[in-house]
């Protein structure tokens, strides 16, 4: 059972998740969809300064985590080692700052034909632009919203290769004893499409983590009831999520039906207008994860933060009952 959230802070919490914006979300994943990110191609960097400025936007500090994708064979022409970025917005906890929620996507496309990119097209819209805008609407949900704990938005890249741009960052996370400042990590990959009006949503984990998969199923039932929600423990499916499962963080994966109900996974037509009833089930599965983040990172209450900020260009203020807000339990 996940703990009983005080009236007053569950109210602060359908706030945040009233700021989820679905239309946003698909102009932001249209964007990205424009870009080749084929690892192997200069797209993927264009789109890797796209992300950032995004990030820039909504006041987060930008980072590039650096890593080598070496001896792939899996794809011709078979491609000659390169460095890749991650890219991280992070945002500072205003009382916990070393206590870390990640939620990560990866922003990397593939066609399976050619690892260059060049000869097909990959748009990658909802494998995994629809992930990556997801990360970026958290990043707006969350502006201007201070957090006890801190929070690292970040897009890998590598993943379809193999999880490689998120398994080196976990590396680098252990190697330095920051593993355990991670206390959540949610990842989104292909969130934008159901086959039919039951918006069928999959939250996966493991059996150790079964308290969060509660805890996303009451944030679905009471923010996002137009889902159907399927829960495992078998979180097996290749992404992002895995790396950090492996290292013990409790970590969710959060997203559509399984990949193998898309008719344009891994191909040409994988473009926005192919991802049916997209903002229903990305919008869900988005606010399911945002009442979930707010919980979890803390939300300071509004006169704790009021001086010294202003709205940026896309974000209204939060009402102003926020302010009478007390924190919420931790
Ligand atoms: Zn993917």
């Amino acid at each position: 059972m996940s703990a009983v959230i005080p009236q007053r802070s569950a109210d602060a919490i359908a706030q945040i998740v009233a700021r989820v914006d679905a239309e946003r979300w698909f102009q932001t994943m249209s964007n990205l969809s424009n870009f080749n990110r084929n690892s192997y191609s200069p797209g993927l960097f264009s789109a890797r300064d796209w992300i950032r400025a995004r990030f820039i936007e909504q006041r987060l500090v930008p980072s590039d985590f650096n890593f080598s994708l070496a001896n792939i064979t899996s794809c011709m022409p078979t491609p000659a080692p390169i460095n890749l970025p991650n890219i991280i917005g992070r945002k500072q906890g205003a009382r916990l700052p070393n206590e870390w929620i990640v939620i990560g996507a990866h922003y990397d496309s593939r066609n399976p034909s050619r690892c260059d990119g060049a000869a097909n097209p990959q748009p990658g819209a909802n494998d995994n632009a629809s992930g990556c805008a997801g990360v970026i609407e958290l990043a707006n949900v969350f502006a201007n919203v201070q957090t006890e704990r801190s929070i690292l938005f970040m897009c890998f890249s590598g993943e379809e290769q193999g999880l490689v741009g998120s398994r080196m960052y976990v590396n680098s996370l252990t190697a330095s004893d920051d593993i355990s400042k991670v206390r959540l990590m949610i990842n989104l990959d292909m969130i934008g499409f159901a086959i039919n009006d039951s918006h069928t949503a999959r939250i996966e984990s493991n059996a150790t983590h079964q308290n969060l998969i509660n805890e996303l199923s009451a944030s679905a039932a009471l923010h996002a009831p137009e889902l159907t929600i399927i829960t495992s423990i078998n979180a097996n499916g290749g992404s992002d999520h895995v790396p950090f499962l492996q290292a013990g963080v409790p970590t969710a994966f959060t997203w559509e039906n399984g990949a193998t109900i898309y008719p344009h996974y891994h191909l040409a037509s994988d473009t926005p207008a192919n991802m049916s009833r997209a903002r229903v089930i990305a919008g869900g599965i988005l606010k399911m994860d945002a009442a979930v983040i707010a919980a979890r990172a803390g939300l300071l209450p509004a006169d704790e933060f009021a001086s010294g900020f202003e709205p940026g260009e896309s974000q209204a203020r939060l009402p102003a009952e926020m302010a009478q807000l007390t924190a919420p339990e931790k």
